[in-house]
């Protein structure tokens, strides 16, 4: 099927500048403008110009909004577009023609590119036999530079020609679109990445080209089981039918059919230096060398259009546009061009130019079809397997998110069960420290013990409030009972049993002191008694010695000079009693030293009998 290239014109307002001066020439707009033809009314140094008319599919005027170019126009194409033709839309005109705001709009009204994005996913929407898959990217032609808008770090992008003699750009970035939300925040990005790029903006959008496409791509949805019409065996089911089971489609996850087409929307750079020719051939030049491809364009254009029919050789390879728009001139697409002019007297070379470009491009035919694979790269076949991989992965996200809070969770609960017992430790450790303050000087005072005895006698208190280890003492033992839930966990129950265990140190205390005592008694006892003992002894040889002097004194015969021993001499009598009387001193000291002893000690008592049968003998004496 052979298709003309479609043209329509819109004329622009004029702006503010443009319609003072209008006014101040008080001279009436140089083009009359009728449904679908534009006249030349005046040229260009004022004269009257007659016969120059341009008839295309449809011309706007000033008054009509860009929702009246949209469904006049541009509509139609959307509709081939998702029904699996390519399409191309593009404006072209001088810079400030309204190029940008038919495509992309401005605050005022939405452009074209927004009003086709809402259009495509109402379709989707509607289409209960068919399933959709869009997906857009976003670049820029400038100074026969290619630039990912969408990922700016990608620049210089080369062009690729398939086996198939299809063209793409290589390793410009894709991005599924699922609404028109998300396409109006591309658009935006690419907006913004161009503003960056750009050391004059004005000047570079001017002299910048920008492909705003969207790749399409649907199939009939098989498991609803019946056509459209309502019948299960359609032509195309039965087509379908017979893919899925064939051997070649079998190893697809998906049999059927897919339709791939793309739409183009381009807003072109100003056409204003490129527009014009002959006698103005340096600025021609000039145009030339600021935008190899628009020149390039018109070139392709005029080819095309010159030639007709016969294809002959275009120059498609000399600009990176015509390169890439080439499937969508003289190609397989439905092509719209969109000329903007401005009507004001003082451009009118700028719209001639403008209008002679369009009327070339009308001449063009293309033929377009509907893309439509069977095996391929399309999206969309993988599309069951992607979602289903899809709802996996977003399964298994589900899973590790899970996974990630429970972690999470379970940290902060060691966290927190790390934090209580150190708590716990520190309020043991504290109530310890208070014990000590409040018991120790109590049991230290009922008892008279110094403080420095507490070290020999605490010893279990002290270690563990050191190094935190288990103690002997009950009340110290942190890690034990206390810690099994076993022990006494209120400091009250603590305090109590620490009490009763330092009431029976005290006790124990004292029992000892009173045991030292007595033994401290005792030895001192027992070294008087041995003192006492070794004087006895002494006193009993002493005796001993005297009894036995006296003994041998009897046994001496009494000598011829002193007569009979009755017969001492007086002085010998009174020297035996002194000794006898002292004697008897000595004993009765004695006696009373054994006596005193007597309870103690058995030597003393038979030391008394000793004394006693010593006594009884002097007695007798
Ligand atoms: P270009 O992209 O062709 O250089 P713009 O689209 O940026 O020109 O338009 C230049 C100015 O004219 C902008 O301020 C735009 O809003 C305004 N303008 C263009 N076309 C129209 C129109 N049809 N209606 C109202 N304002 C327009
Ligand atoms: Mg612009």
């Amino acid at each position: 099927m052979e298709d003309h290239i479609n043209v329509a014109i819109r004329v622009r307002p004029l702006n503010q500048r443009e319609l003072r001066s209008t006014a101040a020439a008080q001279t009436s707009l140089p083009w009359l403008v009728q449904r679908d033809t534009i006249t030349q009314r005046t040229h260009a140094d004022g004269r009257a110009a007659t016969g120059n008319s341009f008839t295309f599919d449809r011309v706007f005027d000033q008054a009509e909004s860009t929702r009246s170019v949209y469904d006049n126009v541009v509509k139609s194409i959307i509709g081939s577009s998702m029904g699996g033709f390519n399409g191309t839309i593009f404006a072209y005109g001088q810079t400030s023609s309204g190029k940008t705001h038919t495509m992309h709009g401005s605050s005022s009204e939405p452009g074209i590119i927004k009003q086709a994005v809402e259009e495509m996913f109402d379709i989707v929407a509607r289409d209960t036999s068919r399933e959709y898959l869009v997906r857009v990217s976003f670049l820029e032609i400038y100074n026969e530079v290619l630039r990912d808008l969408l990922e700016p770090t990608r620049t210089n992008l080369k062009i690729h020609e398939t086996a198939k003699r299809e063209i793409f750009v290589g390793d410009l970035s894709e991005h599924i679109v699922f609404n028109p939300a998300q396409v109006e925040e591309i658009l935006l990005k690419g907006d913004r990445n161009r503003h960056i790029a750009g050391t004059n903006m004005n000047e570079r959008s001017s002299r910048s080209h920008t492909i705003f496409r969207m790749v399409i791509e649907s199939r009939e949805k098989i498991a609803d089981g019946a056509g459209e019409d309502g019948e299960p065996g359609s032509k195309r089911q039965q087509q379908q039918q017979r893919l899925s089971t064939s051997s070649l489609a079998s190893t697809d996850e998906f049999t059927g059919a897919v339709m791939v087409s793309c739409l183009n929307l381009v807003d072109l750079a100003g056409s204003e230096r490129v527009g014009h020719t002959g006698a103005e051939g340096q600025r021609l030049k000039e145009g030339a060398h600021i935008n190899k491809s628009l020149l390039a364009l018109g070139s392709v254009i005029a080819r095309l259009s010159e030639d007709g029919g016969d294809r002959g050789h275009i120059p498609y390879r000399d600009s990176k546009l015509t390169r890439i728009l080439q499937p969508s001139l003289g190609g397989n697409a439905r092509t719209l061009i969109i000329c903007t002019i401005t009507p004001s007297a003082d451009y009118i070379d700028e719209a001639l130019s403008t209008l002679k470009f369009a009327s070339r491009a009308k001449t063009i035919c293309n033929t377009p079809e509907v893309n439509e694979e069977l095996r391929g790269d399309a999206l969309l076949r993988r599309l069951k397997r992607a979602s289903e991989l899809e709802k996996e992965v977003a399964q298994m996200r589900e899973i590790e998110r899970k996974k990630i809070k429970i972690e999470a969770d379970n940290e902060a609960l060691l966290r927190q069960l790390w934090k209580s017992q150190k708590e716990r430790e520190r309020l043991q450790h504290e109530l310890a420290l208070q014990q000590r303050k409040v018991f120790l000087p109590v049991a230290a005072g009922a008892d008279g013990v110094g403080g420095t005895r507490r070290q020999t006698w605490f010893p279990g208190l002290q270690a563990p409030l050191a190094d935190g280890a288990p103690g002997d003492a009950e009340p110290m033992d942190t890690d034990g009972a206390a810690n099994d839930g076993g022990g006494p966990d209120e400091p009250g129950a603590m305090a109590g049993l620490y009490r009763t265990a330092m009431g029976q140190v005290a006790e124990l205390k004292a029992q000892n002191e009173a045991l030292q005592k007595q033994h401290s008694q005792t030895d001192r006892r027992g070294r008087d008694t041995q003192i006492a003992l070794e004087r006895l002894v002494r006193e009993h040889d002493l005796l001993l010695a005297t009894l036995s002097q006296l003994a041998e004194a009897e046994a001496v015969p009494p000598s011829p000079a002193r007569g009979p021993a009755d017969t001492a001499s007086p002085r010998e009598l009174a020297l035996i009693r002194r000794k006898i009387r002292a004697l008897m001193r000595t004993i009765e000291a004695s006696q009373k030293q054994c006596q005193k002893f007597r309870a103690q000690r058995p030597e003393a008592e038979f030391l008394e009998l000793e004394l006693q049968a010593a006594r009884e003998t002097l007695a007798q004496r």
